[in-house]
């Protein structure tokens, strides 16, 4: 097959898709719900696959929005990533959420992938199957990693997501490992004007909270630890029995990760110990760093340069400078393949050890919209970020394909990630009943 047959063979694929995944992606956008509580986005997700005769299971393992729909039979077996959850203090409203990372855009474009796979597939006549996972909660870092401790992305010959963003690359690096903690401190409460037989559970966390600051002088510059106070009492005049303090830890790897987490732990103790209180420690999530796959990663390079970056059009500019930024435009492909791991960090870096991950990111939104911000939200609604998602669901595609029809190419991912995970076992670095947070934290 030639490359402009491919290049068609995708968009024919993909175009029977495209309005019901635009459809799909503004209703997202629109109901911008909570990590953990996306029950309408799930739902809308879940329905638009099953119509598409995908077999769903819904709620996945105990988790309420999330599911896996399959579609097709045998070997190979490809898995898609979908996200679609949104953050706080990002909706257009001041104090309501929103879609300020764009995983409106992510999970329905992931879910047009998957569907147009399904179409080449059958077009062709081709054993495999298509797997969507349906993955709530990525902004707490939390979705997959309960997922996966539940079982879920065993048995995938490959797995590819996306992610929108201001420019057309290949993500082969991923992000930060880290540990998600929340510290509760038990003190005793007194009048806050006659406080000697008081113990405060605020005064601990803050102490606590000096320690680590003196902690980060004497952690490698790629350390990142940041948190905030969650709960440190009600009133100035109750001394503070409760306090809650919740700490990301960003690391190079798992071994840094754990390595600051216990000396993050020390530095709660030592603030216990000198304010009389109690401390309790829990792990609400964690992340791996990513096993890469450069096999992948120069597959899916190759796709988006023969796809190339989406179209921008005057109407584009227009509707962007409308929202009062500049229609700066990141245009073409990145052909290079970045090396350096990003300093944020995803849940989806978990499933690089479960099965071989391709991940990239594709122009919805113009430079200079700053991510996990309503400017971002304003943006990634509009014809545009439309248009780049249906670019990532052709991309998607076009990976799959080739994975589907070219079994040398497929034995050459697998190869590399066997490798990869020589030795390794996948912890699922949560305790084995801990409940995820569905009610947030
Ligand atoms: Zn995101």
């Amino acid at each position: 097959m030639t490359k402009a047959e491919k290049r068609k063979l995708v968009k024919g694929a993909v175009r029977r898709e495209a309005r019901e995944a635009q459809r799909l992606a503004s209703r997202i956008w629109e109901l911008a719900e909570p990590p953990f509580q996306e029950s309408g986005s799930s739902t809308l997700l879940a329905a638009y696959l099953a119509d598409r005769g995908f077999r769903v299971k819904f709620p996945f393992a105990g988790v309420p929005t999330a599911f896996r729909a399959t579609s097709g039979k045998g070997k190979p077996v490809i898995g898609f990533l979908g996200e679609y959850d949104a953050l706080p203090d990002c909706g257009l409203k001041k104090g309501t959420y929103g879609h300020g990372c764009g995983h409106n855009l992510l999970g329905a474009g992931s879910a047009a992938g998957a569907a147009a796979t399904v179409h080449l597939l059958a077009a062709h006549g081709l054993s495999g199957r298509v797997v969507y996972w349906g993955c709530p909660a990525e902004e707490v870092l939390a979705g997959k990693v309960y997922m996966a401790r539940e079982g879920a992305f065993r048995g995938l010959d490959a797995c590819l997501t996306w992610h929108p963003g201001n420019r057309t690359a290949v993500n082969a690096a991923g992000g930060s490992a880290l540990d998600s903690l929340i510290l509760e401190f038990h003190g005793r409460t007194a009048h806050g004007a006659s406080a000697h037989g008081g113990r405060s559970a605020l005064d601990a966390a803050v102490l606590m909270d000096v320690a680590v600051n003196d902690l980060r002088e004497h952690v490698p510059d790629n350390v990142r630890i940041h948190c905030v106070i969650r709960d440190g009492g009600k009133a100035p005049n109750v001394v503070p029995e409760y306090a809650r303090i919740w700490y990301y830890v960003r690391a190079r790897d798992r071994a840094e990760v754990d390595e600051i987490t216990r000396r993050l732990v020390l530095c709660a103790k030592g603030a216990a110990t000198a304010t009389e209180t109690r401390v309790r420690v829990k792990k609400l999530t964690a992340v791996y760093s990513r096993l890469r796959n450069g096999v992948l990663a120069g597959l899916l390079r190759d796709n988006l340069v023969l796809l190339g970056a989406p179209r921008v059009t005057q109407a584009d500019r227009e509707q962007v400078e409308a929202l009062g930024k500049e229609p700066d435009f990141q245009k073409g492909v990145r052909k290079d393949i970045p090396d350096a791991a990003g300093k944020a960090s995803s849940d989806e870096d978990n499933v690089s050890w479960l099965a071989p991950l391709g991940c990239f990111g594709v122009a919805c939104v113009p430079n200079g919209v700053r991510g996990h911000n309503r400017e971002y939200t304003a943006q990634s609604n509009l014809p545009f970020a439309h248009r780049g998602m249906l670019r990532a669901a052709e991309a998607l595609a076009g990976v799959a394909w080739e994975l589907l029809t070219d079994a040398k190419l497929l034995r050459r991912v697998r190869a590399e990630f066997t490798k990869g995970v020589k030795g390794f076992k996948y912890d699922p670095l949560i305790p084995k009943n801990q409940r995820p947070p569905l009610d947030g934290v």
